[in-house]
């Protein structure tokens, strides 16, 4: 039997999110004060209409369409401070639900209409995502996005980008955008400078086009993890190809239901994927777009598919196991994360755990070599 858990349960329990837009994941508050600080002319500056013409709702018409929100956070987010600021409060809303290591993604060429430089552009996010490791103790990582539709050169700037910024809170390199009629082989140049360079990569694939696409950004691009992969499923070749090579999928169940890249939460293949025991991460994609959380994801999941407990700390796990972080670093958090987890069961009373995060200064030192008597876990659950 699954004990029904609650939202709050969830909350409780330390997290990774891998799969996260900056520019889709602003708060409304934010957008609306940034438009009048920076004279931006929003298409309404009343606080419901806002959401209501970003927010996708159930479904919206396409992927096209659900891209189409980000034309008016885009807007916003042309400046240093902006980005700075927009970068930290994603942290900070990470932080509030328990994330430990948030991936946070966007494509610097879209934030420099007002002639901003690629590496400002970089540098401002870095800041506002240090200042919130400072302050608040979260980890984070940053990928750069080329996108599908804009030409092979634009994705290789983002590629030079990566290196420049490699070891500076750079971790990856994705591939976003429409999916259809523009092949990620088409950018190949792109991820083999990454790849040449030691740098991870994923892509996004298999969300508006069939596994192909995986394939492809498997094969051709080198990609070590998988944006969506949600068409992986019509593929069995493939499907365990992914699952004998244990390439982690970035799932967004929410989003994927929004853009029509599955139709109901019951034809969604993701509790297949997890009985199937590929490796699976449960991400946001766009917290305001989709108006959601990693903890709302996961609870969702519990609500349809009746996943238990367990499961969903498997599944936390498979994140942190997933995350773009050197080993070592890996290894120790996953052993700090996995001894946590250990502790927390389903309340008899039906009460909630309190939220107990680790203080920044314990952040600040994590990667320090251990001691041999060091008191945690062994690590081996790493190797698996
Ligand atoms: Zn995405």
């Amino acid at each position: 039997m699954v004990h029904e858990l609650s939202l709050q349960l969830i909350e409780s329990l330390p997290k990774t999110d891998l799969h996260c837009h900056l520019d889709g994941s602003l708060r409304l508050d934010t957008i609306l004060e940034l438009a009048r600080e920076q004279g931006v002319a929003l298409p309404t500056f009343d606080r419901a209409e806002l959401f209501r013409m970003i927010y996708a709702g159930d479904v919206c018409e396409s992927l096209e369409d659900y891209l189409k929100a980000f034309d008016i956070t885009l807007s916003v987010m042309q400046t240093e401070a902006a980005l700075e600021r927009i970068a930290y409060e994603l942290a900070e809303d990470a932080w509030k639900e328990n994330v430990r290591y948030i991936e946070v993604r966007y494509s610097p060429l879209l934030h420099q209409e007002l002639g901003l430089r690629l590496t400002t552009v970089v540098e401002a996010v870095l800041r506002g995502l240090r200042a919130a490791k400072r302050e608040l103790g979260i980890r984070y990582g940053l990928i750069l996005c080329g996108i599908r539709s804009m030409t092979p050169e634009t994705s290789l700037r983002i590629a030079e980008l990566c290196v420049a910024f490699k070891n500076r809170g750079v971790v990856g390199f994705d591939l976003a955008g429409a999916e259809v009629n523009n092949p990620a082989k088409l950018h190949r140049q792109a991820f083999q400078l990454v790849i040449d360079n030691n740098i991870n990569c994923t892509a996004h694939a298999g969300e508006a086009f069939g596994p192909d696409s995986i394939a492809q950004a498997i094969h051709k691009c080198s990609a070590h993890r998988i944006g969506h992969g949600t068409r992986l499923v019509e593929n069995g070749d493939l499907l365990n190809y992914v699952n004998d090579h244990r390439i982690p999928l970035e799932v967004c169940p929410s989003s994927n239901l929004q853009t029509k890249a599955a139709t109901s939460w019951e034809t969604h293949p993701v509790d297949f994927y997890v009985d199937y025991g590929l490796r699976i991460t449960i991400n946001t994609d766009n917290r305001l777009i989709t108006d959601t959380t990693v903890s709302k994801e996961l609870w969702l999941c519990h609500k349809h598919y009746g996943w238990s407990l367990d499961t969903i700390k498997e599944i936390i796990i498979a994140g942190f196991k997933s995350a773009f972080l050197p080993y070592r670093e890996k290894a120790d958090l996953l052993a700090e994360i996995t001894a946590e987890l250990a502790k927390i069961k389903v309340p008899a009373n039906g009460k909630t755990r309190e939220v107990v995060r680790p203080a920044p200064s314990e952040v600040q030192r994590a990667g320090a070599p251990t001691s041999p008597d060091d008191p945690r876990p062994s690590t081996d659950i790493l190797r698996q």
